[in-house]
């Protein structure tokens, strides 16, 4: 199944997505993922993107989207959250709540969705659960992604992702055919800013300290499915699949 267009969560309001469910019988996932930075949460929410038809709906792409912009031409709150990102430091919840607030037509998308780094923070994920109550939907399922440290930040410096359609490559574990070159676009392949060493650094405290109490505020919704990110990609997939069916029956 393709991937569904992001317009509107990508560009924000006044962008229409084509996004439509490929057949009747269509069930809509609506997912959230968590775990550290660096665990696989983007590339998981690609693959599962592709094979759900749900929309990946990351908070990090928005940002990330709008630094390809001219500044000039960025909304205030989005130059704002560009420092914060480059710094490693996470955005303020005003700021992400607001855009996420601005775009929630996609959380009521036929297609569903898959939220990868929203919510962040208790405050972001009971906002998300006020824009759900809002919106009569409910979420099917919490994916939790679980990993040593170690591993994750051997993961993070091998991190490269394509300037031009943000694909996620690693230079040891997921390699492109050719070195620095994006196999799906051809664009070329960086660094992220906040996968630079010191940014990784205060990523983890940030993590331990802001998004790790998320496990304990969803244990008691029965959503709740811890993930063992260990292995390749796909292993780690096809571990998330049979954990959603078991959750949905
Ligand atoms: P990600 O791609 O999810 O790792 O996000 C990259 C960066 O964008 C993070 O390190 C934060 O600076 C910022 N960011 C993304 N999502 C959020 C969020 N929900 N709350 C605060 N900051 C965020």
């Amino acid at each position: 199944m393709a991937q569904p267009d992001r317009s509107l969560w990508l560009k924000g309001p006044g962008n229409i997505c084509k996004c439509k469910p490929s057949t009747k019988e269509f069930h809509p996932w609506r997912l959230v993922l968590l775990g550290p930075p660096g665990v696989g949460k983007g590339t998981q929410a690609a693959m599962l993107s592709e094979k759900l038809g749900a929309c990946h709906l990351s908070t990090g792409d928005i940002f990330r989207m709008a630094k390809t912009i001219s500044p000039d031409q960025r909304s205030k709150a989005l130059q704002e959250a560009i420092t914060y990102m480059d710094k490693g430091l996470l955005v303020p919840d005003t700021i992400v709540i607001a855009l996420v607030k601005e775009r929630s037509d996609c959380l009521k998308c036929e297609c569903g969705f898959i939220l990868d780094g929203f919510p962040r923070t208790i405050e972001q994920a009971q906002a998300l659960q006020s824009f759900l109550d809002e919106l009569n939907v409910q979420l099917d399922g919490v994916v939790n992604y679980q990993m040593d440290i170690e591993k994750i930040i051997a993961r993070l410096s091998g991190r490269r992702v394509c300037i031009n359609c943000k694909s996620v490559y690693h230079i040891v574990t997921m390699p492109t055919k050719v070195e620095g070159i994006c196999d799906k676009c051809g664009g070329q392949l960086v660094l992220r800013d906040d996968d630079k060493p010191e940014a990784i650094r205060v990523r983890m405290e940030t993590y331990n300290r802001e998004t790790a109490p998320l496990i304990d505020f969803y244990k008691n919704s029965g959503l709740l499915l811890n993930v063992d990110a260990n292995g390749t990609p796909q292993e780690v997939l096809e571990r998330t699949l049979r954990g959603l069916q078991m959750l949905k029956a």
